[in-house]
């Protein structure tokens, strides 16, 4: 456990893993004909291009084109080569040398802009190198990244897809890098001298001026809540129109959040987290005060309850359960019927929705309907409620024509990519190897649900994903359930939209 005081170029607070990189390529001297160095720094530079390319086909930062500009500069490339021409330097020790020489020059400027500016040729230079040696790192599967580097070089930014902070030795309040920070969000500070090494566990706070490496339990705790809050505080309440942003939760006492920041209503409860809490089957009555509290408190917003979901990785200690979601019901009717009757009663608004989770056949949503329906009957329960599904086996997907009469359908995007794609919830893979695969699956669904007016919603993971929902509101997606502190994904993949629309 350590504390840094620092010097602060883009404000925020995050919290991650320290990335460490060390700039310094290994020297190579060694040198092979005038023609072979010639012909590797040109393939370097051009690589180069291609990436810078390739990154501004996604981003539009402004320091790309600058680069692009320097790397095609016929007068330093000439330079380049005549280094290994002239003074028998090889492509690395030529890069180098006259990088330096700029690196040099600008360093020396009077002027504080043109000091800064030093920055754009230190990243071609390391960009270069990196591709003299071919020795590119793929850095897109790094995750809650903090990075801790020399020199704040605006294409690391580029390069790692998630990065939450970013600490530097060196760094000015106007390089691109800071500029980009700033733009980004994304905190960013400067530290001398440091002791922080790779994984490391790494909290910026800007507002107190601290990096706190390796921090206490307690102290993670405290941030993951202010982190929560602040990403939600700034966003309460903004308007969004045609778009309903959702609650997840999995007990009662998530919804003062919910409140606070702004929801539009619950779209998924996880109920079954109600059981798993409690060592023996929970009695109707305790589960009508348990949903009827939730539902006092939602205050006539809406309020969605999936029926309990065990399985896999959920598992009740008194029921035993060999498959996951609606076949539990039929091998334990007892415990599917208190629910449903407690749910019915609670529904004392008429704004409650219900919903089965892992269907797979029409035969089996209607099943549960009609059960739900008898049962609502045999109370003498006049409410209104809205009964749907979740989207979230294949088997439904492929057969989405046969579900034209249910009242909404919601995404559970976790399973669904599961089967779909036939891997682990917990394999580490990135939303990228499938996003625009699911996304193309999904559009028939959308057309669907519009064509038979049937409300649909996203309440899986991918909708905490600021490009994955962005993607999911471009297919014509407007309803989004999300945990709490993810408020903010949302209104942040709105604004890209409607910015996009703008244009
Ligand atoms: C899902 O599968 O996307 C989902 C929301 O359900 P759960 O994560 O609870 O399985
Ligand atoms: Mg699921």
């Amino acid at each position: 456990m350590k504390n840094y005081f620092v010097d602060v170029i883009s404000d925020g607070i995050c919290m991650g893993n320290a990335v460490v990189l060390n700039l310094e390529q290994k020297n190579s001297t060694i040198r092979k004909s005038v023609a072979e160095e010639k012909n590797k720094l040109g393939n370097a530079i051009m690589n180069s291009l291609d990436e810078l390319n390739s990154i501004s086909k996604n981003k539009n930062e402004e320091f790309i084109e600058v680069h692009k500009m320097l790397l095609t500069d016929a007068a330093l490339k000439d330079e380049l080569f005549k280094e290994i021409e002239y003074n028998g330097k090889s492509a690395y020790e030529a890069t180098v040398c006259v990088f330096d020489r700029y690196i040099k020059g600008f360093k020396e400027s009077k002027s504080s802009y043109l000091k800064e500016r030093y920055l754009d040729f230190l990243d071609i230079k390391e960009r270069v190198l990196r591709n003299i040696f071919d020795n590119k790192i793929d850095y897109s599967n790094f995750h809650n990244v903090i990075l801790v580097v020399e020199e704040l070089l605006p294409s690391l930014l580029v390069d790692f897809k998630d990065v939450k902070g970013v600490i530097c030795k060196n760094g000015g309040f106007t390089s691109h890098a800071g500029i980009l920070c700033r733009s980004l969000d994304i905190p960013c500070v400067v530290l001398k001298d440091y002791d922080i090494h790779t994984n490391d566990e790494i909290i910026i706070d800007t507002r107190r001026q601290i990096v706190d490496v390796n921090p206490s339990l307690d102290v993670i705790n405290h941030y993951q809540e202010i982190l929560g809050k602040i990403k939600a505080e700034n966003f309460i309440n903004s308007p969004h129109p045609g778009y309903r942003f959702m609650c997840n939760i999995t007990d009662n006492s998530e919804l003062d959040k919910c409140l606070e920041y702004g929801f539009d209503g619950v779209g998924l409860y996880r109920t079954e987290w109600i059981f798993m809490n409690s060592d023996r089957p929970l009695s109707e009555e305790e589960q009508y005060n348990i949903y009827l509290e939730a539902v006092t408190k939602m205050n006539k917003l809406p309020i969605c309850f999936r029926t309990f979901d065990v399985g896999d990785d959920k598992q009740l200690e008194y029921l035993h359960v060999d498959s996951k979601g609606v076949r539990n019901y039929m091998n334990n009717p007892t415990l599917f019927e208190s629910q449903i009757k407690a749910l019915l009663r609670a529904n004392i608004y008429g704004n409650m929705k219900i919903m089965f989770p892992m269907i797979e056949t029409k035969e089996q949503f209607y099943f549960l309907r009609n059960w739900v329906y008898r049962l609502k009957e045999e109370m003498a329960n006049d409410k209104q409620i809205e009964i749907g599904m979740m989207l979230e086996t294949k088997m439904a997907l492929d057969n989405i024509g046969d579900f034209g009469n249910v009242d909404f359908i919601s995404l559970g995007t976790n399973d669904l990519t599961k089967e779909v794609y036939n891997i682990s919830r917990s394999d580490n893979i990135s939303y990228k190897e499938y996003l625009d695969d699911l996304l193309k699956r999904l559009k028939p669904v959308v057309d669907f649900c519009k064509q038979m007016d049937i409300s649909l919603s996203v309440c899986g993971e991918l909708a905490s994903i600021r490009e994955a929902t962005k993607g999911l509101m471009n297919i014509g997606i407007n309803n989004f359930s999300v945990s709490a502190p993810n408020i903010k994904t949302l209104y942040l993949a709105f604004n890209d939209k409607l910015k996009e629309e703008k244009c």
